[in-house]
């Protein structure tokens, strides 16, 4: 099959964009959120390793802060000490701005020390993603210009790079508590965006995550589809992944 059109095409470009953006989603919806943040499920060192590989090279994130930010969120949800609530700051800031928030908050040490406790360092951690935290999007955009050319693939890396800030810490986070549909009237403003969470990883589901932060499996009517429960399904089936709670 002549697979020439991915790299030689915008529009090939666009679909390589994408559906790196969603492993990179799933990845941060998967070990970022349900495993580490919550607890829900825990897996092999087989599934988890090439996750934190993806996520260190596709976004530069520590594993710590993502934590201690997220945390912090669900404990102020929706209130002044909320690190992003569209409620306070308005859904446009952050929309467009979410990561500037997110950066906010992690650069806050008493956050860190509070909501990231039980998140410990290990070799790779604490020697390579950490310390070498922009080494990983840096040595993706020589894989990516390798590929695409240095040029063009100055525009598909910024796409790739784009992706978490815009459709996680934009769109999950501001639009998550500002428009769609309610499950529960539970006392902070989430929202399910859509139904389906396929494109997002399952983290359209928003509302039902609130009420149910503990649960690995974030859809709850029957036509609802959480695409990360699918991923995580797929890797129980494998032995790769256990609940610890639903
Ligand atoms: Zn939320
Ligand atoms: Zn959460």
């Amino acid at each position: 099959m002549d697979l020439s059109f991915l790299t030689h095409t915008w529009w090939g470009s666009l679909i390589v964009i994408v559906i790196a953006g969603h492993i990179t989603i799933m990845c941060t919806s998967l070990y970022l959120h349900r495993s580490l943040t919550h607890g829900s499920v825990v897996f092999s060192p087989i599934a988890a390793f090439p996750m934190r590989v993806w996520l260190w090279l596709f976004t530069g994130m520590s594993a710590k802060q993502w934590v201690a930010v997220h945390r912090k969120h669900h404990a102020f949800v929706d209130t002044a000490n909320d690190p992003h609530s569209p409620v306070i700051e308005g859904w446009a800031r952050i929309l467009f701005l979410g990561v500037v928030y997110y950066r906010r908050a992690y650069g806050d040490s008493e956050t860190i020390a509070k909501y990231a406790k039980g998140i410990k360092d290990d070799f790779f951690e604490k020697y390579i993603f950490v310390p070498l935290k922009y080494g990983g999007p840096v040595l993706l955009y020589f894989i990516v210009a390798q590929i695409f050319g240095y040029l063009p693939g100055l525009f598909v890396w910024t796409g790739l790079v784009l992706w978490v800030p815009f459709w996680a810490a934009g769109v999950v986070n501001g639009l998550g508590h500002t428009v769609g549909y309610r499950n529960f009237q539970v006392e902070d403003a989430s929202t399910n965006i859509l139904p389906f969470g396929i494109l997002l990883s399952g983290e359209e589901l928003h509302n039902n995550h609130h009420k149910l932060p503990s649960s690995a499996k974030f859809s709850v009517k029957w036509y609802e589809f959480d695409m990360g429960w699918f991923y995580i399904s797929v890797l129980r089936f494998l032995h790769l992944a256990k609940l610890r709670t639903v």
